[in-house]
């Protein structure tokens, strides 16, 4: 029997892929909130999902420890491509990149009078490369969390990072000055699996293909 691996995060990628597997006949038979185990079964005894952080998805399904992975845009375009095949947008965890700073920062003129920006992100690869397009300097703070709290300790003039509804900014004394760029989740596959195992991962990427356009 060809086992088929699926990488998934805790949280809002699970979530919103339940529905799509419940679309291709797939129902995980344990809960992670409540369960501590990392391998999940299916009702499909030759489907399996594997529980990883999100921004180690798409080394897993790189490296084949998942012959397929769902994965935001953003966490995609820091891994870099390295060959993963990605037949789809999912449309599902729907956010976006931006940058924010305090409220009381003039971001605008900062940059109309050429001001070396400090900006504290996750996002290091989407960030240098917009702020270098819009000639802007920036001097990088790498951050693992909490951005939101940099701009409050003075630890940076901005950051840049996942805003959905804006609560979390709004909360923080934060406001968005620009928006980079529209998120969603992706469905990556591993080329050798696509290859080796391509009737059972062409049946599940028909299946959440039709499932994510309705
Ligand atoms: P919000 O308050 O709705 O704007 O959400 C912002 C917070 O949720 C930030 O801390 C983001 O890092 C996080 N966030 C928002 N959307 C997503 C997403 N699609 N995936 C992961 N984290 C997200």
């Amino acid at each position: 029997m060809t086992t088929i691996t699926l990488a998934l995060s805790k949280g809002r990628i699970f979530d919103e892929t339940l529905p799509l597997l419940a679309a291709a006949g797939i129902e995980v038979l344990e809960d992670p909130e409540k369960s501590r185990k990392l391998i999940l079964a299916t009702n499909q005894p030759d489907v399996r999902v594997v529980l990883v952080r999100a921004t180690d998805v798409p080394t897993y399904v790189q490296y084949g420890g998942a012959d397929l992975g769902v994965t935001g845009l953003d966490t995609l375009i820091e891994h870099g491509n390295h060959g993963l095949y990605q037949p789809l947008d999912l449309g599902i965890a729907k956010c976006r990149v931006s940058v924010a700073v305090r409220d009381d920062f003039d971001y605008a003129s900062a940059v109309r009078q050429g001001a070396r920006l400090r900006v504290a992100t996750k996002y290091v690869a989407i960030a240098r490369e917009f702020f270098a397009a819009k000639g802007v300097h920036v001097d990088m703070i790498k951050l693992y969390g909490s951005m939101e709290l940099a701009p409050l300790t003075g630890l940076a003039d901005a950051i840049v990072d996942l805003v959905s509804t804006g609560n979390t900014l709004k909360a923080n004394h934060l406001v968005e000055v620009e928006r980079i760029m529209d998120i969603s989740s992706r469905l990556v596959v591993n080329q050798a699996s696509l290859k080796l195992k391509q009737a059972p991962i062409r049946r599940l990427i028909d299946a959440f293909a039709q499932a994510s356009k309705a």
